[in-house]
């Protein structure tokens, strides 16, 4: 319970996290040791199991079927789903089609949402977001080189892109494109949502990630638009809106990323104590009876403690003022709770020795798959310059001009 738990928050709570432990959680050796595509059926029958108790897309307002929460409230959930890196699928308000679904329910055309949105509430569908570029620095997107260009009721897109996540298996892919050119950096790309069964769209490969390939939904893409033509309808909201577009998908991104970031970090703290209680050293003494363990423990509960009451405090300040308002927030959130992440992840994998960098438990997959989290949605270096620059210009110092 925190000062922002609400009455609805309390309710929901207690059975997400009974179906986290007792449903989800057991399915994760299968994963970590097979693969996400052989999971699927499974999970597709929980997923049902999710609709039919109407805990199904949690974020969204009732009027789409979602269950109408707050950021903050939501945010709740997701730290409830984070403790197991199948969770958020298993509600169907997995990243990146979480930021999809609401970009398209905030800006997409009634045949848009008939179309893409519709199907992807109900989970019949994935989708994926293309916009960074291997040959461009994606802290700086406005630099792309991936084109569309109309010919009378058509864009035909050409253009290289990289970390598409979870563009093998998705349905379409929410595509940022240049198609205004001349215009100042910022109004340049256009948003267009291209189907991948669309002549044209390739999925070059799924990329490693440390040594992990992945596949299906848990996967991240190379993918090629060779002379790929969508219809001009696909376009969403007008030409040179991608950037602004991007802006929205993000802040409440954020929450959902910090507060899944949390979860992970509950469950390896658990686990870090289990083990450290647990592992006898000799002399009948547990792993616990160390110092240096005992450190690790209060430190990692007191940044865990920080870091929600951050985030919440964030996202409530988002529900009431909206993101614009929030925007430091929002920065100084994403780069310390992806650090915290970092650090309580090492010290749990540290306190299980050998084992924690085996696949036997949770954590080493963790560990090379949210190693990104430090640069995904901004890298740390990004968010900390926003943060030092409003702080500084408070002092007279203006970092823009410098
Ligand atoms: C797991 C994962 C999933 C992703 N999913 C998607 C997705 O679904 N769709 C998509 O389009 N993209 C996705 N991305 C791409 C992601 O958005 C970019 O990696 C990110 O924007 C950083 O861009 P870059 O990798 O080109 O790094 P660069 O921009 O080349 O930056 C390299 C490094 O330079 C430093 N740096 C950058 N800017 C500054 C600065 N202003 N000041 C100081 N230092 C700086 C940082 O340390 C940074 O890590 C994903 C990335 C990862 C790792």
């Amino acid at each position: 319970m925190t000062i922002f738990t609400t009455e609805r928050v309390a309710r929901l709570l207690p059975r997400v996290r009974e179906i986290v432990l007792e449903e989800i959680i057991p399915l994760e050796s299968a994963y970590l040791h097979g693969s996400f595509r052989t999971l699927e059926p499974q999970l597709n029958a929980l997923r049902k199991r999710v609709k039919a108790e109407g805990l199904w897309t949690p974020h969204l307002p009732t009027s789409e079927g979602g269950l109408g929460l707050t950021l903050t409230e939501f945010g709740m959930i997701s730290e409830a789903l984070g403790h197991s890196p199948l969770g958020h699928y298993v509600f169907n308000c997995q990243a990146p089609d979480i930021g999809n679904m609401e970009l398209l329910h905030q800006f997409a055309t009634d045949a848009q949402k008939h179309t893409f949105l519709e199907p992807l509430i109900r989970g019949d569908i994935r989708s994926c977001f293309a916009m960074t570029e291997p040959e461009f620095a994606g802290s700086n997107p406005v630099n792309m080189a991936t084109t569309a260009v109309r010919e009378g009721d058509e864009y035909v897109i050409n253009g290289h892109k990289w970390f598409t996540s979870s563009a093998d298996g998705s349905a379409f892919a929410v595509t940022m494109a240049v198609t205004n050119p001349a215009e100042a950096p910022h109004k340049r790309a256009s948003m267009i949502i291209v189907p991948t069964a669309t002549p044209g769209f390739h999925l070059v490969r799924n990329i490693k990630i440390m040594g992990d390939e992945g596949d299906s939904y848990a996967s991240h893409a190379e993918v090629r638009f060779e002379n790929c033509r969508v219809p001009v309808v696909n376009l969403l909201v007008k030409e040179g809106a991608g950037f602004a577009l991007a802006q929205h998908r993000l802040g409440p991104g954020r929450i959902h990323h910090c507060m899944r970031f949390i979860g992970i970090c509950e469950r390896a703290f658990d686990m870090m104590c289990k083990y450290a209680v647990s592992r006898e050293l000799g002399n009948g003494k547990p792993l616990a009876s160390k110092q240096i363990i005992q450190s690790w423990i209060a430190e990692s509960r007191a940044e865990i403690e920080a870091a929600r009451y951050m985030v919440l405090h964030t996202a409530d300040g988002i529900d009431k003022h909206g993101a614009q308002v929030m925007k430091e927030s929002i920065s100084t959130i994403k780069f310390f709770v992806a650090n915290v992440l970092q650090h309580v992840l090492d010290r749990a994998i540290q306190t299980h020795g050998a084992l924690g960098i085996t696949d036997d438990t949770v954590l080493a997959y963790w560990y090379r798959h949210e190693r990104a989290a430090r640069i995904y949605d901004g890298p740390d270096e990004v968010h900390k310059t926003v943060l030092a620059r409003t702080i500084l210009k408070q002092y007279g110092y203006d970092v823009e001009s410098a």
